[in-house]
């Protein structure tokens, strides 16, 4: 039912290596899935090899046959979306329905960058004399090497992959060694509908090493990373030593505000079911949540009665709605937050503790009247937990929404042009959803600002993040 667990270098699969193995746990039941192989040096220099070869000819590849290759590695994924998700859901913990939007969502990605890698234009800049021809040419980056975290194990490395190859870039990419199968299906499709060999090259190991060891390498020209805010700043440094270029997606602690005038049950139950989205493991997960008074309790209420109503279990399960968290530390740090909140007198309105196994079950939780001390009004819970707090007018939500040097995703309710203008104007992030929680689709760009990151994936910026511009002047004579 998992997957066969193995590096993907230069087209071959490779199950054992001398560099050791580790073993990938279920979060739902705490059992191994299996093993799987670490890479050491002479894996990464064949990496490095097969990326920088695989690059001079997959560049010259026209870019509508990069999208043929990449439409058809999508029909694989829709194909086989029932397995892949299965993998996904025993890997990380979420529901097979959300799963199998994940695997959609990675598959429509695909279809983005196959067709924008054929819109990928120059310019012709009208030169000052007559006999010149000044023009500007997008041409790939190079190599490039991505790093991607556990909680999206398929639609975050397609982020990168898709864009890579639409350009005309080769990729090694280190997907997280704690959810490894899905990205190796992602790796499987791509391989079955033709991608040459080497061009995209699937690595594991200790985190720290590989990401030095590539970053470090000549070959490759660019990194990105997805993953948290202390990790992001370590690479970007190696990156800056090196003079790599880089995407950086980090964490968020993304506000909420909900403005008086809004259709407050409305608002309550779609911002409590995106908080509840993967067990609240998502960087634009909704957290802090900043309701005007004349509708606080009622908020409240709605959130509560919602957030009763989830099913908390295996994600496998067709009645779960909620699955567990993805591993212990983040049962840590939910255990660490909410007791520090409910010491600096918040109120608890619903879950806030851990469910009995088997599994890392935690209760969805809402704690209201935040107190701005609490240790999760700063740090990303990245958990099931939402943070709600009063507010007194508009000025006072946007001042304690901005607070933070996170700037990812906000969201805000209201029924008001004008509130909503200003909103869209004043809040400090890099995308906003008002009325609506969908921040993150193939055709618009995502990503933060400040401690968020830097750089943009999806939209036409997303497929920019993997070219440079060249410019010649030629002057006929
Ligand atoms: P972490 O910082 O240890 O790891 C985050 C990810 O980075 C993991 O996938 C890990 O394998 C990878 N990583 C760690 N060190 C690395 C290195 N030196 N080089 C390359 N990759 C490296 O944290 P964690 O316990 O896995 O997750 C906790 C925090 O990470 C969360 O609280 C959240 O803030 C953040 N996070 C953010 C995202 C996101 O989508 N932006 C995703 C996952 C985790």
């Amino acid at each position: 039912m998992y997957t066969k667990l193995a590096l993907l270098i230069d087209g071959e699969w490779i199950e054992e290596t001398n560099a050791g193995s580790q073993s990938v746990l279920n979060p739902a039941t705490e059992q191994p899935l299996g093993r799987l192989p670490h890479a050491g040096k002479p894996e990464l220099d064949r990496a490095l090899a097969a990326a920088s070869r695989a690059f001079e000819s997959w560049k010259g590849t026209s870019p509508y046959e990069r999208g043929q290759i990449m439409r058809r590695a999508a029909d694989l994924m829709r194909e086989r979306v029932d397995h892949i998700a299965t993998v996904l859901t025993l890997e990380e913990g979420k529901t097979f329905a959300e799963a199998k939007g994940e695997i959609t969502a990675a598959a429509e990605f695909f279809d983005w960058f196959a067709e924008e890698g054929r819109r990928s234009y120059g310019r012709v800049i009208p030169a000052r004399i007559s006999n010149m021809r000044q023009t500007v040419t997008q041409e790939p980056v190079g190599p490039v090497a991505c790093f991607t975290p556990w909680n999206f194990p398929a639609v975050t490395p397609v982020r990168k992959i898709a864009p890579a190859l639409a350009a005309g870039c080769t990729c090694i990419i280190k997907p997280s060694e704690e959810t490894p199968g899905a990205t190796l299906e992602i790796a499987r499709a791509l391989t079955d509908a033709g991608l040459p060999k080497g061009v995209l090259n699937v690595v594991f190991g200790v985190p720290a090493e590989v990401s030095e060891y590539l970053i470090r390498s000549p070959i490759i020209r660019k990194i990105s990373f997805t993953g948290s805010t202390p990790v992001g700043r370590h690479l970007a440094r190696l990156a800056g030593e090196t003079l790599t270029l880089a995407t950086m997606e980090l964490g968020g602690h993304a506000p909420v505000i909900v403005a008086k005038d809004a259709d407050i049950q409305r608002a309550a139950e779609l911002s409590m079911s995106i908080k509840m989205r993967n067990t609240g493991q998502v960087c634009t997960s909704p957290t802090r949540f900043f309701v005007e008074r004349p509708a606080y309790e009622e908020y409240l209420e709605y959130a509560r009665a919602f957030v009763e109503k989830q099913v908390v279990g295996d994600g496998l399960n067709p009645g779960t709605t909620v699955g567990p968290v993805a591993n212990e530390r983040r049962v840590e740090a939910m255990d660490d937050l909410i007791s520090d909140a409910l010491s600096h007198s918040a109120r608890l309105i619903a879950g806030g503790e851990r469910l009995k196994g088997p599994g890392l079950m935690y209760s969805p939780t809402i704690l209201a009247d935040m107190p701005g001390q609490a240790k999760a009004m700063t740090h990303e819970p990245f958990g099931p937990l939402a943070l709600v707090q009063p507010v007194d007018d508009l000025d006072q939500a946007l001042a304690r929404a901005n607070a933070l040097p996170y700037g990812l995703a906000g969201y805000a309710f209201t029924s008001s042009a004008a509130v909503a203008n200003r909103i869209a104007e004043e809040l400090a992030v890099g995308v906003i959803g008002i009325n609506q929680m969908v921040v993150t689709i193939p055709e618009t760009p995502f990503g933060g600002i400040g401690d968020s990151g830097w750089g943009r994936e999806g939209g036409v910026e997303g497929l920019e993040a993997y070219t440079v511009e060249k410019y010649v002047g030629h002057l006929h004579l």
